[in-house]
Formats: C-alpha cells, structure tokens, sequence
C-alpha cells in the first residue's frame, strides 16, 4: 500500500467532523472523571455533585467568532451581547437548572469603537439582569481581525431533578417548547438580503430568548426524562437524546409547531417550512422528553409545550402523508460545514 493511499484513509478534521472530533478529544477526560463528575464533555451542562448538597453544579461555555457565527454588520452590538449570554443561558435551561455566575471573555480587533463595546456590554448586561445572573471576571485581550467572545456560565439545579439526554424512556411523549424554524428561516434571510422584508423571523435569530421558565418547571414536574436545547437543528438535537439514551424517535410531520410566519416565508422562497424546523437550528427552544401529561400540565401552569413525536425502542423517522420516512440526522456541524 503506498503512503499516498494509506494518507486517504487517516483520519483529518473534515472526515471526522466536530462530534468525531469532540469523541476523540474526550475519551482520556472520561477515563479520569472522579465520581463528583456526574455528567462530564457531551450534554449541554458538565454536572458537579457539592459535597453535603442537594444542588448540583452547573458548567457552560459558548465561544462567538466574527465571520463564523456573526456578521460585524449583520448583528447590532446590543443584539450581539445579548445573544453571546442567551445561548449560554439557553444550555442552562436544558438542564432545568437556574443561571448564576458568568465569565465573559473578548478578544477586540483594532478599529472597534468604544460605543460598539459599550452597546454590547448592555446587552449582555440586560439579560444578565433580567435572569439575576452576575458577571464575576474574565479576560479581555487584542486580536488581529476578528472579534471573539468567550462566555461561561454556571448554574444550579437539584441533583434528584436534573435533566439529562440520557434519560429519555421507550413511551415517551416528545415535547418542544416554542416553535421551532424561525431562526434558521431568519438566517437565510439575512443571508439572502432580504432581511428587511422579515424582521420577525431576523429577530428570532438575532435575539433569542432563553426558554430557562420552562425548563426549570420541566426539572421539577418530576415527569420529564431527558432534555436538550434546540440549537445545532432539531433533528441532530434529537438525535443526541436518542444516540445517549440508546433509543430511537418518530416525529409526526403535521405536528410540528411552524409560525404562519415561517409558512408564509418557505412559500415566498419556494423550500418546505418543515426543513427549516427540522435541520435549521438556533431556536434556543427545549425539546424534552417524557410522561404523556406533561403538555396539559404545563398548560396549566402558564407553559408551552408541543407534542411532536414518541420514543420507539429503534429507528429515526418523520411520519407524514405517506407513513414514516427515515429522518436525517443532520444539522450545523462546524468542521464539516452545513449539511448537504
Ligand atoms: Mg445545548
């Protein structure tokens, strides 16, 4: 075999992927977990048992690089603040847990202007506010030509209470917390040039809300079982609950909660609103798993939840009109790029 046949079949960052490379990053962290390590790299917090504590504690951090989650020019710096804190805030949620301290990190190009920094700073700041949580340090540095922020965020929930994606049992009933498409619909938007004929779907993009009210209800119903937050793309989300629960999922095609906003902008652009609810991304929704009583329940209690789908024993489907179709797991990878 010669070496030039023997280098196409190494491993390298795009065959891998980010999750491939994500596993093989982790493997020696996960031979050393001391047993205060409930959950460690692969959910959407790290989870830390407190010695002599009901409350577990919880790890977050999301880094924002200009150019590759954000335009300088396509994004205000207040929205831009707001959705570096959102999206930690967001894996907080999935959780059920309740935000406490951040760590904000920025590297800052030549040629920002104080006011651009000072928009940002308020923000983030709002939101922090808004959900009591306080930013307690960080590390501010120059970079040559992007603008990077690096946010951690910790958190806490009950240890008997906590929700993870490994949870989700063979019967459950599949949840999402809001409607789901909208970003993804907001991006292409944006993208396309055409923002300005849709500013409510560019908004969901830019500024989304952290779903951490429902979340927490959701921790302590005691009748959800497992959780994540919608952020790579439904379908890929899903299929983190499924590949760490060792089951399998079929959603129902006419179930799905899409905005008539989104409906009416997938007609305009000729595509199927459903792909942009399942392979989009970046809603920053719930989607949970659990007893079938959950979605009145939540209702009662002044909460949204949708159900889409049911936990089978295999498989990964979407049932529509002509009976279930294999569901792609696809979604944003960053390594690989969009799916195909
Ligand atoms: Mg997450």
């Amino acid at each position: 075999v010669s070496a030039d046949l023997k280098n196409a079949h190494a491993p390298n960052l795009a065959t891998l992927g980010e999750f491939g490379l994500i596993d093989r990053l982790s493997a020696r962290c996960r031979a050393a977990y001391p047993p205060r390590v409930r959950c460690g790299i692969g959910d959407d917090c790290a989870v830390i048992a407190l010695p002599h504590s009901d409350e577990v504690l919880l790890y977050t951090t999301d880094l924002l690089v200009e150019r590759v989650h954000f335009l300088r020019d396509g994004i205000t710096p207040r929205q831009l603040g707001h959705k570096a804190l959102a999206v930690n805030l967001s894996d907080i949620a999935a959780m059920g847990g309740t935000p406490r301290e951040a760590l904000v990190s920025l590297a800052i190009p030549p040629g920002i202007a104080l006011a651009f920094l000072d928009e940002l700073w308020a923000g983030l700041m709002d939101l922090a506010d808004h959900h009591h949580t306080s930013v307690v340090g960080g590390d501010t540095t120059s970079s040559k030509v992007d603008l990077v922020l690096s946010l951690t965020l910790t958190g806490v929930a009950l240890a008997n209470r906590v929700l993870l994606r490994s949870g989700a049992l063979v019967g459950d009933t599949i949840f999402v917390s809001g409607p789901i498409g909208e970003s993804g619909a907001g991006l292409d938007a944006l993208l396309g040039g055409k923002a300005a004929d849709w500013p409510a779907l560019v908004r969901r993009h830019l500024e989304p809300q952290p779903h951490l009210g429902v979340g927490q209800w959701l921790g302590q119903s005691g009748l959800a079982h497992a959780m994540i937050d919608v952020s790579d793309g439904m379908a890929q989300d899903l299929g983190h609950i499924c590949e760490q629960s060792g089951v399998g999922a079929r959603l129902f095609a006419d179930a799905l909660p899409l905005s008539p906003e989104l409906v009416r902008y997938a007609r305009a652009a000729g595509r199927d609103p459903a792909d942009f609810a399942l392979f989009g991304g970046e809603d920053y929704v719930l989607l949970c798993t659990g007893a079938a009583e959950l979605g009145p329940r939540a209702a009662a209690a002044g909460h949204t939840l949708v159900a889409i789908g049911e936990v089978t024993a295999s498989g990964f489907c979407l049932r529509g009109p002509d009976g279930d179709v294999p569901l792609r797991q696809a979604g944003f990878d960053h390594l690989r790029g969009a799916p195909a």
